[in-house]
């Protein structure tokens, strides 16, 4: 359980010396619970309170690092839901290979985990993990394709088998790449773990419900190793999304450590449409990691598109730098677009003047992230705005055209535009992206 303000200010020195920054140890402690200052702020906390206060600001959901430099991290999220706060880590998308695939089948496949990019809104989107599954009792195939799929594609490794020898034996074959290894049941879990330890792997538990989920991460955390993750072995989609959705609440709402791990959803279906359901329901309830049966282009296109939405952070959109972009091959005497720093914005508002083939100049001022009409309503879009940051480019000296069009959605600022901008002309653009080609072609052409 969370402590409060009261608990904690017992566990403090009480002498209200303000040296941590507030006026009393109460003050400082009510900040604690709040999450609002660090423990290390009191220089005079003890080695109890440090050890309580510790165990207490741990997030619900432990964090996991993986990959040799450490780039891939799990978990360590503090709410249920996206808008009361933000998720933390995104859901880890992993690619599967089997050892009896074929050697063209296999060799495509970690070729494309390797350099599979996809560009979004000025976010590089890659693969995170391989997984590697060990389908018959060939331990030697599955433990060399292992080796192949990290020397090749330099990911962490989702292992699986259902041989916890063959598991020891891929896991030292790859120490040091900071995989996963998934123990069919609590028995190879609790047999594993050492393993794990000794090569630097994170262990997942599979267990066929939450008690006995319960069971084995407690045991195994009693013994000492505590990067776990959490495999529940379900059989449906509404069973997936309930077990999740139960043991993400007990986390985090209960502080039930044994329930909290970040957890992997393996999709075993060859059906497309049911891999795309169960992925979508691993992304938005509380995946760790989600492995794919295969390597489906369209499919990650489309799973990207939708994690990238789930987890940015909607108190901080993303943005494109403020600066004056040139758009195809424009000279000075090219027009001029004005827009918001927005990425979604910039770039649909880019994309749609490169497609109607002309070249300009795309002004993109400070907007603090946000889309035209709320930046207008915060008054960071406005005429008086927009003329200060042409000037403070130079935006006169940069282009000899004295045309600048402004989004349909604010027209209204297209007076005091001009009369902040002498010698321009404001045009006002479409209200829509879309119909910017057929603007451009009525208007500019
Ligand atoms: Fe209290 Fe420590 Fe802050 Fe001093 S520094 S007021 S002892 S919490």
């Amino acid at each position: 359980m969370a402590l409060t303000g009261l608990k904690i200010q017992k566990l403090l020195p009480k002498t209200n010396c303000k040296e941590c920054g507030s006026n009393t140890c109460l003050a400082f402690a009510m900040k604690l619970a709040a999450q609002k200052a660090q423990l290390s702020d009191c220089p005079y906390a003890s080695d109890e309170a440090k050890q309580i206060l510790g165990a207490a600001s741990e997030p619900p959901v432990k964090g996991i690092v993986l990959g040799a430099e450490g780039s891939l991290k799990l978990g360590e999220e503090t709410v249920f839901y996206r808008h009361e706060k933000t998720f933390v880590n995104q859901t880890a998308l992993a690619v599967n290979v089997n050892n009896t695939d074929s050697s063209e089948c296999i060799d495509a496949t970690l070729d494309h985990i390797k350099n599979y990019l996809l560009e979004r809104v000025g976010e590089e989107l890659r693969i995170d993990l391989a997984a590697v599954t060990q389908k018959d009792n060939d331990a030697e195939s599955f433990v060399a394709l292992a080796r192949k799929a990290s020397e090749t594609t330099g990911r962490p490794l989702v292992l699986r088998s259902h041989d916890p020898k063959a598991l020891a034996e891929a896991a030292a074959a790859v120490k040091g790449s900071r995989s996963v290894i998934v123990a069919p049941n609590p028995d190879a879990a609790s047999e594993l773990w050492p393993v794990a330890g000794e090569n630097g792997h994170a262990l997942a538990v599979t267990a066929k419900d939450m008690d006995e989920m319960v069971a084995a991460t407690s045991c195994i955390k009693e013994a000492g190793f505590n990067e776990l993750i959490m495999s529940f072995g379900t059989h449906s989609l509404a069973e997936q999304f309930q077990t999740n959705s139960i043991a993400r609440r007990h986390a985090l709402k209960d502080r039930y450590k044994p329930l909290g791990y970040p957890s992997l959803h393996f999709i075993d279906t060859e059906d497309e449409m049911d891999a795309m359901a169960e992925a979508v329901n691993a992304i938005t309830k509380f995946g760790g990691i989600c492995v794919l049966p295969a390597f489906d282009a369209a499919m990650l296109s489309a799973l990207m598109t939708l994690r990238l939405n789930i987890y940015t952070d909607p108190q901080k959109p993303i943005q494109v730098e403020p600066k004056l972009y040139p758009l195809g091959d424009p000279t000075p005497e090219s027009p001029v677009f004005v827009t918001t720093n927005f990425s979604l914005t910039y770039f649909i508002v880019s994309g749609e003047i490169e497609n109607s083939g002309i070249s300009a100049w795309l002004a993109i001022p400070e907007c603090e992230g946000m889309s035209v009409l709320t930046a207008w309503a915060a008054g960071k879009f406005s005429g008086s705005s927009i003329a200060k940051f042409c000037k403070d480019i130079s935006l006169d000296e940069q282009v000899k055209s004295r045309q600048i069009v402004i989004p349909g959605y604010v027209a209204q600022i297209s007076g005091e535009l001009e009369e902040s901008m002498p010698g321009w002309e404001v045009l006002v653009g479409p209200q829509e992206s879309a119909d910017l080609e057929s603007f451009i072609k009525a208007r500019l052409s």
